[in-house]
């Protein structure tokens, strides 16, 4: 096998995404929530459910300000909103897309299809092994593909109504090896499943840093936030990493490609957020993917025609894609697998393709002089206050006031571990 290469910024689209013209808005409709996921970031605050007139007046502000080509719904759990109805048909309203991030625990065939109505464009699923959930008794799953049923199950209810599905996990020490049969089972299941997300997962240490907002000293114990804890929890060591991730990949299936990146705030090395793709069939069969340059293409072309850039393809673009083939190395060489392959059997040439979509998140990291490296211009920014500020972080702002700023005390020898997921 040849060696893997490793990843450079010149090799990739940065995405021109920026705090004022990003394509996700993102909007928390509720704190509350039907199971626990270990590492949440959101705790229950107030009454739970914002507003529908604050819920609204926040899409709004997304349209208006951040120029937005979808609206991520978050919580909690969106789907427990009493108003989720109303919420997406205002999203469609405003003609944006509309995603709902979600556990799956409270869909249902009829609830689908009403959201379907309403305009929804497609469900995030996030099932994975740091869940208790009550489908499974409330028993802890060891294994990612004891789970392959559960996911195949949702992905089954959203292609019936015609929304996009795409799944997530939370990737830790523990289900890291995993990670490539979770990507088969994507590929396997293509006609449904539009993409997958893979999230590094991360906790705020409070052992050996003293924390800071607005200027004074505040308290931070190991359960003051969902994502404290008295070390970082998780086992690895350094911790897991986007470069890991995509080498990881690479090494299993030499045909997906990274097309784009965001950096980091404060690390110039770092990838934050890292945008690979698969170009397969239904029979699980992978051709390629297509790199930087239809990437580019793709996102110009986008915000030409319809002013704001592109998040959240649709799977079925398939063979159109190969149209970029003229302008991207990556995608030829994609085709001419796909020639090589229906010269041997002439049907495939008439068979569907689809592209897998598949996001690498790495969370913020504490380095060692204290700074936070957070994703440079953060997709997932909510409104707080009239302010923007990183989802992953809200909860700082809501108890402290503001971010916690920390500093490492000085008898800390080694580096710290990173926070939050
Ligand atoms: S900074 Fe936090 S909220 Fe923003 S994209 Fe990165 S992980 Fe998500």
């Amino acid at each position: 096998m040849s060696a893997i290469p490793s990843l450079k910024k010149n090799h990739l689209y940065r995405l021109p995404w920026s705090a004022n013209d990003n394509p996700i808005g993102w909007v928390e409709v509720t704190d509350i929530c039907n199971i626990k996921c270990e590492g949440c970031y959101r705790l229950i605050m107030g009454d739970g459910h914002k507003s529908l007139e604050q819920i609204k007046s926040e899409i709004y502000f997304m349209k208006k300000w951040r120029n937005c080509d979808n609206i991520s719904l978050a919580g909690g759990e969106p789907i427990l909103h009493p108003d989720i109805i109303d919420i997406v048909g205002f999203i469609k309203f405003l003609k944006m897309k509309c995603v709902i991030l979600t556990n799956g625990y409270a869909l249902n065939d009829s609830m689908i299809s009403q959201l379907k109505k309403a305009g929804l464009t497609g469900f995030s699923f996030h099932i994975d092994t740091t869940q208790i959930r009550p489908e499974f008794k409330k028993k802890k799953i060891e294994s990612e593909m004891n789970l392959s049923d559960l996911r195949l199950h949702y992905a089954k209810m959203a292609c019936k109504a015609k929304v996009n599905a795409s799944f997530g996990i939370t990737v830790h020490a523990e289900n890291y090896n995993e990670v490539p049969e979770f990507i088969q089972w994507a590929i396997n299941n293509s006609n449904l499943v539009s993409g997958i997300s893979l999230i590094t997962h991360r906790m705020m240490p409070t052992k050996g840093i003293t924390y800071f907002a607005n200027g004074k000293e505040v308290n931070v114990g190991a359960d003051s936030l969902g994502y404290t804890s008295e070390n970082n929890s998780s086992n690895e060591t350094p911790a897991i990493t986007s470069k890991d991730l995509y080498s990881l990949i690479k090494s299993h299936f030499p045909g997906y490609e990274a097309t784009s990146y965001l950096g980091g705030t404060e690390d110039h090395t770092s990838f934050k957020w890292l945008i690979g793709n698969m170009i397969v069939d239904k029979r699980g069969r992978i051709y390629g993917g297509y790199g930087k340059k239809a990437m580019e293409l793709i996102q110009t072309f986008h915000h030409f025609f319809n002013g704001s850039y592109l998040v959240y393809p649709n799977r079925k673009v398939g063979k159109a894609i190969l149209l970029l083939s003229p302008f991207d190395k990556f995608l030829r060489k994609a085709f001419l697998n796909i020639i090589k392959q229906g010269l041997k059997n002439p049907i495939r040439f008439f068979k569907p393709l689809n592209v897998l979509g598949i996001g690498i998140i790495q969370a913020p990291d504490i380095l060692p002089d204290g700074k936070i490296d957070m994703c440079d211009d953060c997709p997932d920014m909510c409104l707080h206050e009239g302010k923007m500020v990183n989802s992953c972080r809200l909860d700082e702002c809501r108890i402290y006031g503001s971010f916690l700023e920390p500093r490492i005390q000085k008898t800390q020898e080694k580096p710290i571990d990173p926070i939050l997921n």
